[in-house]
């Protein structure tokens, strides 16, 4: 089969590559249908994730069809469409039983090498190797297209727990700076609390128009002054709720000033450097702040809300690609090239 291979020269190339084999009688094998490429994809092409080393099989957001199953699996059979969690857990240890099993010590993420992934293969490629099937992976209703599941694992879990951690209550300002997938994730989950207002801050046109089209006031960061508009739409005191979506140590800056005395800031981004904190400001101010990827044991729950239709995920796919087109997709996704937010990969 085809998979989406990295090079030794932080370049990813098309190459074939052996199909996975199922080794544990709790595996499955997933013919994948549809796959996206994630940001943290082209960190690990830039060589930022250490670990992902050469030869690995990159891609951990997708979903597909059960084409195989082990002998110990009860819950799924082939030809039952799943969705995949960006990373595996193993059910039964401390942090899984508290139902943080993001935090379990046993997994791995898809394609996440030796250090993150404990050598899962990743899934841009037509065929993966699923783990502790039972245990990880949703079903997707019928009524859910696959350009709506393939979302559940990464943009909208990391999103909504974006939105969760920063504990949003009924009639806050929510401020979300960044509106990349996860940012806009984070938007459709904080919508789910009943805001008053979320302003959403970002530096491209498109993906500010998509905010917009989700209801959220747009800021320009480069054209508006973000923290003084923020400011104005909440009689000078600061947003009660801001989501740090974007990995950007000017976003965050801004974002601890955005936020109001005794308010929430919830960070999900990813960020290349250590960033300094006003510590003695934020003491004093009481400021919380949060910080973390998605909580994996939500997916179930996002999955049945996208089955109500109330929460609608597919304008964030802009693009879809064949699989063997992917070279061109991450191009167009790097770069961000027409109006680009998600891209859709189909072996
Ligand atoms: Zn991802
Ligand atoms: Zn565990």
């Amino acid at each position: 089969m085809k998979a989406v291979v990295l090079q030794p020269d932080h370049r990813f190339a098309l190459e074939e590559v052996k199909e996975p084999k199922l080794a544990h009688p709790g595996d499955v094998i997933v013919q994948v249908t549809t796959t996206t490429i994630c940001g943290s994809d082209v960190h690990a092409k830039h060589g930022l994730l250490p670990g992902v080393v050469p030869g690995t099989i990159i891609g951990h957001e997708f979903v597909g069809v059960i084409a195989e199953t082990g002998t110990g699996v009860e819950r799924f059979k082939p030809g039952d469409r799943v969705a995949v969690p960006p990373a595996t857990w193993c059910g039964t240890c401390r942090a899984c039983r508290r139902q943080e099993v993001q935090h379990c010590p046993h997994g791995g993420v898809w394609g996440g090498g030796e250090i993150f992934g404990k050598g899962l293969a990743g899934a841009q490629a037509s065929y993966v190797r699923v783990p502790n099937a039972d245990v990880i992976l949703t079903a997707i209703p019928a009524g859910v297209a696959d350009e709506q599941a393939v979302f559940v694992g990464d943009v909208f879990s990391t999103g909504y727990h974006a939105a969760f951690e920063g504990r949003i209550e009924t009639g806050d300002t929510v401020v979300i700076f960044g509106c990349g997938p996860i940012g806009l994730g984070a938007l459709v989950a904080a919508l789910q609390f009943g805001p008053r207002q979320v302003l959403a801050v970002d530096m491209l046109d498109n993906r500010l128009a998509l905010a917009g089209h989700y209801g959220a006031m747009a800021i320009h960061a480069g054209r508006d002054r973000v923290v003084e508009q923020v400011q104005a739409v909440t009689d000078g005191q600061g947003a009660d709720v801001v989501i740090e979506a974007a990995g950007s140590p000017d976003a965050f800056a801004q974002a601890l000033k955005a936020v109001r005395r005794g308010g929430r800031v919830s960070v999900v981004g990813l960020f290349p450097n250590e960033v300094a904190l006003p510590i003695h400001e934020l003491v004093y101010y009481g400021v919380q702040i949060s910080m973390g990827l998605g909580n994996l044991s939500r997916v179930d729950r996002l999955m049945s809300l996208l089955e109500t239709g109330k929460v609608d995920l597919t304008p964030l796919a802009t693009h879809t690609f064949a699989l063997e087109e992917a070279l061109e997709a991450y191009d167009l996704f790097e770069n961000h090239k027409d109006r680009c937010v998600k891209v859709l990969l189909r072996p």
